[in-house]
């Protein structure tokens, strides 16, 4: 297996199935996904007006402050149940700008040892399993790597390709055969031509490889916009989530054939400059502009908010329980008043 590579074979991994078998779903949280996934959709088909929010930590660096975490919502969700559908991140792999970094709980299940991508997979599938065998929440996470999205079909809600993998054909074709909303990213450059074509091409049926198949697609109606900010050739940060951008969006979809335009403006990354407390007031901000515009009050079906239990960021290492390692969070009690104050507002 080593063939002419500058490549280690280290360890065969299992398949999916196998992991499945060994981790596997109890009838009744396939049911609660299963509702879930029906009420996600809903919001994207606009059968529903609530607001979709994705939050959750940067990344999901340790099992059990992200399950402390993810519990903390479940009340919260019961008390915005008739405005808000909250689908929290447990995003367990890590696109880096550079290369360097921590990758997420797939490479590093202990964000301080070596890579262990065997344990990291089981890892990843206790994780999101844990969280809706306890919470009753499918979760969202990066579709970082096409081929890993089934070891976790069973119980993801929701996913996004992120703004470094949006023009890939590969994310594409996949996203084309999930049967839950994928969420296209703008790139990091900020055109949203990539995003649109994106949206198109996973909105389309297709055949091609997929795990030493060949298969094909029927096309994903709930692919959709994510608007994350971008950074321009000089290296600033731009934000693409006032009122004005929103109408460009709307034009664009308009001038494509598009199944269930929508988008979730993410208020972090490049639209906050990762000016994590700024996320209240971006949130607060689209909310306003949908009641200017009935065309951006379709448009827009939802938020996504980068939080964790305690404020900012910190290095790897420090070990603080519940403060992010990769970007900067809005702290819990924050995050608490924010989605009441969204709740409020809708
Ligand atoms: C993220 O959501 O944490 C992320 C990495 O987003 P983006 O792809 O927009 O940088
Ligand atoms: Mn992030």
């Amino acid at each position: 297996m080593t063939e002419a590579m500058n490549m280690q074979f280290n360890r065969e991994l299992f398949s999916p199935q196998e992991l499945k078998r060994m981790y596997g779903v109890s009838p009744e949280a396939t049911a609660c996904k299963a509702r879930n996934d029906k009420e996600i959709r809903a919001v994207l088909d606009g059968s529903s007006d609530k607001l979709l929010l994705v939050v959750g930590p940067c990344s999901a660096d340790r099992e059990d402050a992200v399950l402390d975490y993810i519990s903390r919502l479940r009340p919260l969700q019961e008390k915005v149940a008739d405005k808000i559908v909250i689908v929290p991140r447990i995003y367990t792999n890590k696109p880096r700008t550079t290369g360097a970094g921590y990758k997420g709980m797939l490479h590093q299940p202990d964000p301080i040892a070596d890579p262990d991508l065997f344990k990291g997979l089981v890892s990843i599938r206790k994780l999101h399993l844990k969280a809706l065998e306890t919470t009753g929440f499918s979760c969202a996470d990066e579709m970082l790597y096409p081929e890993n999205h089934l070891f976790l079909s069973d119980l993801l809600s929701y996913v996004a390709v992120g703004a470094r993998s949006v023009e890939d054909q590969q994310h594409r074709l996949v996203a084309s055969g999930l049967d839950i909303p994928v969420g296209m990213k703008n790139p990091t450059g900020g055109d949203l031509s990539v995003m649109m074509n994106s949206i198109n091409a996973a909105q389309h049926g297709h055949s091609f490889i997929y795990r030493n198949w060949d298969v094909s697609s029927t096309g994903n109606p709930y692919a959709h916009a994510i608007l994350r900010g971008y950074v321009d050739s000089h290296g600033t940060s731009h934000p693409n989530y006032h009122y004005e951008d929103l109408m460009r969006l709307v034009e664009l979809y308009a001038s494509g054939q598009y199944a269930n335009p929508g988008v979730i403006v993410d208020c972090n990354h490049s639209n906050s400059g990762k000016k994590y407390l700024e996320q209240g007031r971006i949130a607060k901000e689209v909310l306003h502009s949908t009641r200017h515009s009935a065309e951006v009050a379709r448009l827009v079906k939802g938020l996504m908010i980068e939080s964790y239990i305690e404020d900012g960021s910190q290095k790897t290492g420090e070990h603080v329980y519940g403060c992010s390692i990769t970007d900067p969070c809005l702290g819990w009690e924050k995050t608490e008043r924010l989605i009441l104050d969204i709740a409020e507002l809708r």
